[in-house]
């Protein structure tokens, strides 16, 4: 059992109305605080997690160009994958945008739909 697995454990009997003190680890005060501590950073991670990264937030995240042709780009917006294509070379081709429906951020995984 890993020490996270531990503190779920650990509240999780907390949770549930288990005294403390019948909980044969609960009786270690520095145990209790590690479990806390655990718990904080797990709290923590989910809030980070729960901004996302730049990418989810707007930063193209691929370019090309192709010479000859035309730039591309690929990002995020909401939940949409969005592929541009611009600054097209030859004179039959125009600004294309392509969109895809995501439910998840492909970079980072956040969720980008609440369903
Ligand atoms: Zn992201």
């Amino acid at each position: 059992m890993t020490e996270v697995e531990k503190a779920i454990e650990y509240f999780r009997y907390l949770a549930n109305g288990v005294p403390k003190r019948n909980l044969l680890f609960g009786k270690h005060k520095d145990y209790e605080n590690k479990m806390r501590f655990l718990a904080m950073q797990a709290l923590q991670e989910k809030a980070e997690r729960g901004k996302g990264c730049e990418y989810c937030n707007g930063k193209v995240l691929h370019t090309e160009k192709y010479e000859g042709l035309c730039d591309v780009e690929v990002m995020v917006t909401d939940d949409i994958l969005e592929v541009n294509t611009f600054n097209h070379k030859t004179q039959y081709t125009e600004d294309v945008v392509f969109n895809f429906d995501i439910k998840h951020c492909p970079m980072c995984g956040r969720k980008l739909v609440e369903e």
